[in-house]
């Protein structure tokens, strides 16, 4: 045992600034506003006072290289300099391969693992040539060593690092990255000497993929070889997302020193196995805003054998701290409060007392039967027929351009600095606006626009009981961009209907139909913290239950067709394979119940973006929609022939580029070779909110020209 590994510690930190300073900083930057050294300067500040605050809280274990100008598996792959060629040549390689530069394009982006955070896809080919670039972690492990602070460098470790990234363009068929395990590994060998060179006691190697590919022999592999090295610091292995029983035995055959268990996934079976070595104890959750159960927290040191504390996974994925927040008093947990929690858990130490189990007493949990279901999709479709839609009719995803005006007139009107009457008049406006813009484009199915949305989810949970808005609770989601997610706390009810009276004013303007437009079940659940003392099936169901009420309620107001949105269906996926069934059942029976109270006669739409992927194309279609509408302008996926009405996205609005009439009509007749021309629609492949005016007036007027071409020669 390896006593000297700090008490408590954490697995990393927020690092976008309490204030977004970094996002602010990182904009200036790329806007040439400002310029490097001003980046420079904010960074380098922004790791000052964070190990100052977690020296200040009672922290011993101080993490280093947590930081990044926009994400740690880009840093890992400049730190081992598997840069594609294509980058080399570019101003500022580092942020062309984040963001793209002249004419070269970025690295493909993705989750990371089963959180709302986004990396870079590394490109590892035959021919990548690894070669150890250490200046980033040893830059900052000397800066805090100015300021006083000893650090533990945290690396991205050398499996999940392959096990993340792709194959450059033009591999051999069969080549994947992990066949260059042994090419790696020298690099992590150089590196760790390196660092092992400094002086640095302890270096901290993040393998989550230990949870889903713990049994590989890649494990056992790298880490005998990393540990056998006898020039080395010594080695926190720390994992997290899951509980990594099948890759214990692997750890256990090799000289690492200590292990990092995310324990708020229970204690691995064959944790004994680990006996001998320093166990780091996650019972702080790094995903979840409630505050531990400290109780709780030390049986699980205790049935781990721990000594030693931390977050369960980095801090990351939450707030920096509470100050300023005045909601849920006495409930919520964010970074600070968590690290003061670690340092107390640390205090107390192990305590062997059962664990409790996790209970949802008193909860009104949705009950299963008696909801009503839709018809068979034929019979809907004849009572639909009297819409009178054209073939191939044109849509929509939901919203058009917010405008700077009517995003500080809401904040406005959220400040109180505006009344009501002002604030809805503004709205009304604008939605006469983009209302009159698709009558006069020649759209066949209209929508109101979403001015009154800040955001898909947040809009929504603002208008549900149950759910708490935080001031300033911002999370990085990729590079400069943070969401807010709202804290669902409580059983969630609907106290009024909520979109009804945007729609029908929509109504009002036009003899086209108009969408209602909700968001589904899943996705206000997967963008938002959740209580953790219902199974999310259950909450989900409760929301459920909000947004069935409101489908009815737009029915009831003379709603025909009404769009309820699951972009994030993909994204609660559980990480293990075998989770992946039970979960896709209940987020497909929550989308079921969201909508089965409509009648024959309402026009049910969904939309999803990013989850057209094989393993939920099967639960897509479970979701019943009379119309789901996917992204595909973007991925280019060809197009899966649902048996009921489909728009594949013909207008990539991520772009600000207008795609030409031509490309459009290539698009569609594409699609006709899967889809009868009954059944399709013609729809850009998302919301326009980010896009301007312009853009929109422009790329929809060829839109609906390529639908009338198409329309003509079927
Ligand atoms: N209806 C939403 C919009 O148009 C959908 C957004 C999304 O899919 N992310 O903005
Ligand atoms: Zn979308």
């Amino acid at each position: 045992m390896s006593d000297d590994f700090p008490v408590s510690t954490v697995l990393g930190y927020p690092r976008i600034g309490p204030d977004r300073e970094l996002k602010r900083a990182l904009e200036a930057y790329w806007d040439g506003r400002a310029g490097r050294d001003h980046l420079e300067r904010v960074g380098r500040q922004l790791r000052a006072d964070t190990w100052q605050r977690l020296a200040e809280l009672g922290l011993e274990g101080l993490p280093s290289n947590t930081f990044s100008f926009y994400d740690q598996v880009l840093d890992t792959a400049v730190l081992v300099d598997a840069v594609p060629d294509r980058y080399r040549e570019c101003a500022d390689p580092y942020f062309a391969m984040a963001r793209g530069a002249d004419g070269v394009a970025p690295l493909r982006m993705t989750k990371w693992f089963d959180t709302n955070y986004h990396y870079l896809v590394p490109e590892i080919g035959p021919k990548t040539r690894f070669r150890a670039v250490a200046d980033k972690p040893l830059a900052e492990l000397r800066e805090a060593r100015e300021l006083g602070h000893e650090t533990r460098p945290v690396l991205v470790g050398p499996v999940t690092f392959l096990r993340l990234a792709q194959a450059a363009p033009g591999s051999p068929d069969g080549f994947t990255p992990v066949d260059r395990l042994d090419d790696l590994l020298d690099v992590y060998v150089r590196l760790l000497s390196v660092l092992a060179g400094e002086g640095v006691g302890w270096v901290q190697l993040d393998e989550p993929i230990l949870v889903t590919d713990g049994g590989s022999p890649a494990v056992r592999h790298a880490y005998r070889r990393l540990a056998g090295h006898p020039r080395r610091p010594k080695l926190l292995v720390a994992s997290y997302f899951g509980d990594i029983a099948d890759a214990l035995p692997a750890l256990a055959v090799t000289s690492v020193e200590a292990v990092a268990l995310d324990l708020t996934h229970g204690v691995p079976e064959g944790v004994e196995l680990l006996r001998g070595r320093t166990v780091v104890a996650g019972v702080v959750s790094g995903r979840e805003v409630w505050r531990t159960d400290l109780d709780r927290a030390r049986s699980l040191m205790a049935a781990a054998g721990a000594t030693r504390v931390s977050s369960s996974c980095s801090l990351l994925h939450v707030p920096y701290s509470l100050r300023g927040e005045d909601i849920l008093p006495g409930r919520l947990a964010f970074a600070e409060e968590k690290v003061a929690e670690i340092v107390a858990l640390a205090e107390l130490g192990p305590k062997a007392t059962p664990v409790a189990a996790v209970t949802g007493a008193g909860s009104r949990r949705g009950s299963d039967t008696g909801v009503q279901e839709r018809s068979a999709y034929a019979v809907r479709a004849a009572a639909q027929r009297d819409l009178n839609l054209p073939v191939l009719p044109v849509t929509t995803i939901g919203s058009f351009p917010q405008t700077a005006e009517v995003r500080a007139a809401r904040q406005a009107f959220a400040a109180g600095r505006s009344s009501r009457e002002e604030y809805e008049s503004l709205i009304e406006r604008e939605i006469g606006r983009a209302v009159a813009l698709q009558e006069r484009l020649g759209i066949d199915v209209l929508v109101h626009g979403e001015p009154e949305r800040n955001d898909m989810v947040q809009y929504f949970a603002e208008h549900l009981d149950g759910f708490a808005v935080t001031r300033n609770g911002w999370v990085q989601s990729y590079g400069s961009r943070c969401t807010r997610p709202p804290i669902l706390h409580g059983d969630v009810r609907r106290p009024a209907p909520i979109t009804v009276r945007w729609a029908t004013y929509a109504q009002s303007l036009t003899g086209r139909p108009v969408k209602g437009m909700l968001t589904g079940p899943v996705t206000i659940v997967a963008w938002s913290f959740v209580r953790a003392d219902l199974p999310l099936r259950d909450v989900t169901m409760q929301v459920a239950d909000a947004v069935r009420e409101e489908v009815r309620d737009l029915e009831a107001a003379g709603i025909r067709v009404i769009q309820v949105d699951e972009p994030a269906l993909r994204e609660l996926l559980p990480l293990r394979k075998g989770d992946q069934d039970e979960y896709l059942a209940w987020a497909v029976a929550a989308y079921r119940r969201a909508t089965g109270g409509a009648g024959d006669s309402t026009q049910i739409h969904t939309h999803l973006c990013y989850s057209n992927a094989a393993e939920v194309l099967a639960a897509i279609d479970a979701l019943d929609a009379d119309v789901t509408s996917i992204e595909s302008a973007r991925s280019g996926t060809g197009v899966p022939g649902f048996g009921r009405g489909l728009g594949p996205g013909v207008y990539d609005i991520h772009s600000p580029r207008i795609p030409g009439q031509a490309e459009i009509t290539a698009r569609l007749q594409r699609a006709l070779r899967n889809i009868p021309a009954e059944r399709l629609w013609v729809n850009p492949d998302c919301g326009l909110k980010t896009r301007t005016y312009e853009q929109v007036e422009e790329a929809l007027t060829n839109v609906v020209a390529a639908a009338g071409a198409v329309r003509a020669s079927t």
